[in-house]
C-alpha cells in the first residue's frame, strides 16, 4: 500500500472521546487539535471530524484533487456526527447544519475561509423551521449561508448581497438585522438566489454533499489567498505547512435571548491581569464577534463601563458553566487561553480553544504570574516570551503632565477599547495602501472603521492603529497585539467618512489625512495632534533612577524573567558601545563588557575632527604624528570613561576602521569652509580630498591596511587605550582590555598589527609601572580569514565576527546599497530573509562555525564571539549557539532581547542533543 492509501486523513471527535489530541497540531492544525484535546478533557464541544493537513498537501501535490479513500472517510464520518446529534445531513425534517472551517498549525486568524449553516437548501429550510419552531431564525440562517457560500465559495462579490440587505432593511424601517421579520427574509432569499443565478447563470447548490465539497475545496484554496500569503511571510509561517478543515455539527447562538455568541481570554492579552476578560454577543452568530462588524458587550460585571448588560448578568448560570470551563481550559494548557462559545438555549459549547497571542507587555506578566501560581516553571516562563516581543516594555510611553495639558486643552476626540498598549503619535492614513505609503516619510496612525484581514499590510507599517467599530477580540485588536502595535479599537463616538477622507468628533475640527493624531493603547485616548512621549517604566527605573522598583511591577517582573534567563544561558551577552553612556546603559540591561567600541565614532566630535583632518592630510609622518599626540589626551579620556564604567568587565577596543575619506569635507562648500579653517588652499584642499576618494571604499584603503600603511594611528590609539587602562587600575578599577584588528585578511596583517600593539603595551605598562591583563584579537570579516582561522589562532587570543562585513563580502552585496534590490529577493523568495538582518545559516552563517572550529584548532584557549547586527537577532542567536561561541555583542537596547534569546537558544539545543 502507498503512504498515500494507508495515511489517516479524517478524525473524528465528539461524545467525550477523540480521535486526535492537543499533541497533533501539525496533522489537525491548532483548531482541529484543540477541538480533540477539549472532547477528551470532557469540556462541551458539538461533533464533528477534521479532515487533516495532509490532505492540504495532497491537494496541492495532485493538481487540487483529493486521496481516493477521502470521500469514503467524510462519508462515514458525517454518519458519527448524524448519530451523535440525532440529525441527518440533507434531511428535510431535522437537517444537520455544518460548519466548515480551516486550521493552521499556527494560528492565522481571519486569513483563511469559513462557511457556517452549510446543509442548508430550500427543504432543509424548512425542516429547520419546523424542528426549531422558529421560522424566522431558520430563514436568516438560509440567506446568511447562501451569502457566505457565494462570496467564499462562487467567488460573487458579497457587495451584491449587502446591497440588497441594507435596502431591505431600508424598507421595512429594522435598525438591525434581528428586527427584520421572517416574510422579508423569505423575499431576501428569493433575491439571494437571483443575484446567484445572475452571476453565475446557474443556480444555488441544492445538493447538500455538493455544499459541503465546495467549501471544503474554497477552504483549501485559501491557504493560497494573498491575505493568507501576507500573513505567513510576516510572521515567517512556512508555505507548505497547508491547513486542516474541521467540519462541526452547528449550535446556534442566534436562536433568541437565552442564546448568544463570545470570545474571551482567560487572562488580559493586552496587560496579561488574571482577570476572566470577553465579549458576548446576544442572540448572534460566531462571526458576528469575530468580524469586529458589531461592537460586542463584556462578559463580566468586573469589565462593564456604563449601561451595557453583561453575560454574568444576562445568564448567570451559565457564564458561572463557562467560568468553570475556562479555568479547567487554564489549568489544562497551564498557559493562557483564547476560546470561543456559543450559548444554544441556554446550553454552552465551546468551539474553540487555543494559546492566546498576547502582547509583550501580557507575555511577561502572565509568565511571571504563573511561576508564582505554581503552574509553570521558570524555565516554561523563559519559553513563553518571544525574546523580540520584550522590547515593548522598553518603548515610550505619553509623557503623563503633556498628556494631561493635552486633555485640559481640549484636545481628547474621545476614548476607545485599549487593545494593544503603548503610544503611537503619527500621521492619519484611511486605508492601508496609504499607510505603507505614508510610513516611508513619517509615523502613520492608521484610521479605519474595522480592519479587515487585507489591512495587514497597512498596520504592519503602520505606529499605531485605531478602528472606530470593534471589540478587544476582532481581527484588528489581536493583529495589532500579535505585531506589538499600540492599538484602539471600537471607538464608537468618532467617525470616519472614508468618502470625505475625515476623521469626526463632536465639537472638534475634522481631521483629514496626514493629519497628526496620537493614540494611547494602555488607556484608550484619542488625542488630536502630536504628542510627546516619555520613557518607559523600566526605563525610568533602570536607566533614570525617576522611579522605584516597588512602584514598577513592569520592571520588577521584566528584571525576574531576564534572572531566570541568566540561570539558563551559557552563552555570554555584551553589547556594541562608544561611549560612556551607551556602556552604562548597556549595563544596566545586564551586557557583560563590551564586544565592540567602533574608536572611529570619537573622532567625530567637534573639537576632534579638525585634529583628525590635520592628521590625515599632514604631509608628512612627522606631521601626521603632532595631529596624533594632540588627539591622543581626547581617546584617552574616552577610554578612561568607558573602562570605569565596566569596571571589572571586559572591553573590546577595535583599531581604527573607515576610510579616512570618511572624515573630510565632501561638498564644495565645506571644503570651503574646512579649508578656510585649516588654512589650506580651496584647490589644494580639493584635490587631497578627490586623490583620496575610492570607487570601492569599503573594500578599500580602511581597517588594518591603514594600520599598516600609517602605523602611527594606530599606535596612538594602543597607547591611549593602555594609558587610560594604567591610570584607571591605579585608581583601584579593575580593567581588561581587548585589542582588536580590524579587517584582517591575511596572516601577515595580523602578525604586523598585533606584535605592535603587544610592543606598545609593554612599553606603556613600563612607563607607567602597571601590569594590565589583556588580549589581542582580530575580527573575522573577511571570508578570507575565515578560511585561516586555524593560521589566525595561532597569534589571535580572541576572535570576533564582524558579521555585517562578512555578509555583504561573502554575498557581495554592498551593504549601504542592497536597500535597493532584497526586498524584492525577499519577496520573490529568492532569500528567506534580508542577511544582514538575520544570520544566513546555509552560507556567512557556515564561515562563522568554520572559522571557530578551524580558530579553535589552533588555540584551545580562543574566545570567540560576534558583533555584527546579527548578535541580537534572535534567530541569529539560536544558530550561533549551535557554532559554541563564548558570546554575542549587541546595540544597548537589544540586550535585553539577547539574554532571552540566548537561554531559548540553550534549551532548544539542549533539547536537540537530548
Ligand atoms: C561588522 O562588520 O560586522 C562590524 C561589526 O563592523 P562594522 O559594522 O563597524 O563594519
Ligand atoms: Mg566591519
Amino acid at each position: 500500500m502507498s503512504t498515500a492509501e494507508s495515511e489517516k486523513y479524517v478524525y473524528y471527535f465528539g461524545d467525550g472521546h477523540a480521535e486526535g489530541n492537543a499533541k497533533m497540531k501539525e496533522v489537525l492544525g491548532g483548531k482541529g487539535a484543540g477541538l480533540a484535546e477539549m472532547t477528551n478533557i470532557g469540556v462541551p464541544v458539538p461533533p464533528g471530524f477534521t479532515i487533516s493537513t495532509g490532505v492540504c498537501t495532497y491537494f496541492y501535490e495532485h493538481d487540487k484533487s483529493y486521496p481516493p479513500q477521502l470521500q469514503q472517510a467524510v462519508a462515514e464520518n458525517l454518519g458519527k456526527v448524524e448519530a451523535s446529534v440525532g440529525r441527518k445531513f440533507g434531511d428535510r425534517e431535522k437537517p444537520l447544519l455544518v460548519s466548515v472551517r480551516s486550521g493552521a498549525r499556527a494560528s492565522m486568524p481571519g486569513m483563511m475561509d469559513t462557511i457556517l449553516n452549510l446543509g442548508l437548501n430550500d427543504e432543509t429550510v424548512q425542516g429547520l423551521a419546523r424542528s426549531s419552531g422558529d421560522e424566522r431564525f431558520a430563514l436568516d440562517s438560509y440567506r446568511r449561508f447562501i451569502q457566505m457560500y457565494s462570496d467564499v465559495v462562487l467567488e460573487i462579490d458579497r457587495e451584491h448581497f449587502e446591497h440588497e440587505l441594507f435596502a431591505l432593511r431600508d424598507r421595512v424601517g429594522a435598525q438591525t438585522d434581528a428586527q427584520i421579520p421572517a416574510e422579508s427574509l423569505r423575499e431576501l432569499v428569493a433575491t439571494y438566489k437571483n443575484i446567484v443565478r445572475e452571476k453565475l447563470g446557474k443556480d444555488f447548490p441544492q445538493d447538500v454533499n455538493e455544499q459541503l465539497w465546495g467549501a471544503i475545496g474554497a477552504v483549501f484554496n485559501s491557504w493560497h489567498n494573498q491575505r493568507a500569503i501576507t500573513y505567513r511571510k510576516l510572521n515567517q509561517i512556512p508555505d507548505d505547512w497547508g491547513t486542516a478543515v474541521n467540519v462541526q455539527s452547528m449550535v446556534f447562538g442566534n436562536m433568541g435571548d437565552d442564546c448568544a455568541t463570545g470570545v474571551a481570554f482567560t487572562r488580559n492579552p493586552s496587560t496579561g491581569e488574571k482577570k476572566f476578560f470577553g465579549e458576548y454577543l446576544p442572540n448572534a452568530q460566531g462571526e458576528d464577534v469575530v468580524a469586529g462588524i458589531r461592537t460586542p458587550l463584556p462578559i463580566s460585571k468586573a469589565q462593564v463601563v456604563g449601561d451595557e448588560k453583561s453575560l454574568e448578568e444576562a445568564l448567570p448560570d451559565v457564564y458561572e458553566q463557562l467560568v468553570d470551563v475556562y479555568k479547567k481550559l487554564e489549568a489544562h494548557y497551564r498557559d493562557m487561553q483564547d476560546i470561543e462559545f456559543t450559548i444554544q438555549s441556554r446550553k454552552l459549547y465551546l468551539l474553540q480553544t487555543r494559546t492566546g497571542k498576547r502582547t509583550g507587555f501580557a507575555a511577561v506578566k502572565i509568565a511571571c504570574d504563573m511561576v508564582d501560581e505554581e503552574l509553570i516553571t521558570h524555565t516554561e516562563a523563559v519559553e513563553r516570551v518571544e525574546a523580540g516581543q520584550i522590547v515593548q516594555l522598553l518603548a515610550p510611553v505619553f509623557d503623563a503632565s503633556e498628556k494631561a495639558k493635552t486633555l485640559k486643552g481640549g484636545r481628547l476626540l474621545g476614548r476607545g477599547l485599549p487593545a494593544g498598549p503603548g503610544a503611537a503619535t503619527g500621521r492619519i492614513a484611511f486605508s492601508a495602501e496609504r499607510a505603507v505609503a505614508m510610513a516611508k516619510e513619517d509615523a502613520v496612525i492608521l484610521v479605519r472603521i474595522e480592519t479587515s484581514p487585507e489591512d495587514i499590510a497597512g498596520m504592519h507599517s503602520a505606529a499605531g492603529i485605531l478602528t472606530t467599530r470593534g471589540g478587544l477580540t476582532s481581527h484588528a485588536a489581536v493583529v495589532a497585539r500579535g505585531m506589538g502595535r499600540p492599538c484602539i479599537v471600537g471607538a464608537g463616538h468618532l467617525k470616519v467618512d472614508y468618502s470625505k477622507g475625515e476623521l469626526r468628533s463632536e465639537g472638534h475640527e475634522p481631521l483629514e489625512e496626514g493629519d497628526w493624531l496620537s493614540i494611547d493603547g494602555t488607556t484608550g485616548e484619542i488625542i488630536g495632534g502630536k504628542l510627546a512621549t516619555r520613557p518607559s517604566e523600566v526605563i525610568q527605573v533602570l536607566i533614570e533612577n525617576s522611579m522605584k522598583t516597588e512602584e514598577s511591577e513592569t520592571f520588577r517582573n521584566f528584571h525576574r524573567l531576564l534572572q531566570w534567563a541568566d540561570e539558563i544561558r551559557t552563552l555570554g551577552i555584551r553589547t556594541n558601545a562608544d561611549t560612556p553612556n551607551d556602556a552604562r546603559v548597556a549595563r544596566l540591561f545586564g551586557a557583560a563588557g563590551i564586544g565592540l567600541c567602533r574608536t572611529e565614532h570619537m573622532f567625530f566630535a567637534e573639537e576632534r575632527i579638525l585634529r583628525v583632518r590635520e592628521m590625515i592630510l599632514a604631509r608628512n609622518e612627522a606631521g601626521r604624528r603632532k595631529a596624533l599626540d594632540e588627539l591622543l589626551p581626547f581617546q584617552k579620556s574616552d577610554f578612561e570613561g568607558i573602562f570605569r564604567e565596566l569596571a571589572g568587565m571586559p572591553v573590546t577596543v577595535r583599531l581604527l576602521d573607515p576610510p579616512l575619506h570618511e572624515f573630510l569635507p565632501q561638498t564644495e562648500a565645506q571644503i570651503s569652509s574646512v579649508a578656510r579653517e585649516m588654512n589650506w588652499g580651496f584647490i589644494e584642499l580639493r584635490n587631497k580630498v578627490n586623490q583620496l576618494h575610492e570607487l570601492n571604499p569599503m573594500l578599500g584603503h580602511r581597517g588594518c591596511r591603514l594600520g599598516i600603511t600609517y602605523p602611527e594611528i594606530y599606535e596612538m590609539q594602543v597607547r591611549a587605550i593602555f594609558q587610560a587602562a594604567c591610570d584607571v587600575k591605579k585608581d583601584g578599577v579593575d580593567v581588561h582590555p581587548e585589542v582588536m584588528i580590524p579587517l584582517v585578511g591575511t596572516v601577515k596583517e595580523l602578525q604586523l598589527t598585533a606584535d605592535m600593539t603587544r610592543r606598545v603595551a609593554a612599553e606603556v605598562m613600563k612607563e607607567k609601572g602597571v601590569q594590565i591583563d589583556f588580549l589581542v584579537g582580530t575580527m573575522v570579516e573577511i571570508p578570507r580569514a575565515a578560511l585561516i582561522a586555524d593560521k589566525l589562532g595561532e597569534i589571535a587570543e580572541f576572535f570576533s565576527f564582524g558579521t555585517n562585513d562578512l555578509t555583504q563580502m561573502t554575498f557581495g552585496y554592498s551593504r549601504d546599497d542592497a536597500g535597493t534590490f532584497l526586498p524584492e529577493y525577499v519577496e520573490k523568495k529568492i532569500l528567506p530573509k534580508d542577511p544582514f538582518e538575520s544570520i544566513d545559516q546555509e552560507g556567512v552563517g557556515q564561515l562563522v562555525k568554520l572559522g571557530t572550529e578551524r580558530g579553535r584548532s589552533t588555540n584551545a584557549k580562543l574566545k570567540v564571539g560576534v558583533c555584527g547586527e546579527h548578535g541580537g537577532d534572535p534567530d541569529s542567536i539560536r544558530f550561533f549557539r549551535t557554532c559554541n561561541l563564548n558570546y554575542v555583542s549587541c546595540s544597548p537596547y537589544r540586550v535585553p532581547v539577547a539574554r532571552l534569546a540566548a537561554a531559548q537558544a540553550e534549551l532548544a539545543a539542549k533539547a536537540y542533543e537530548g
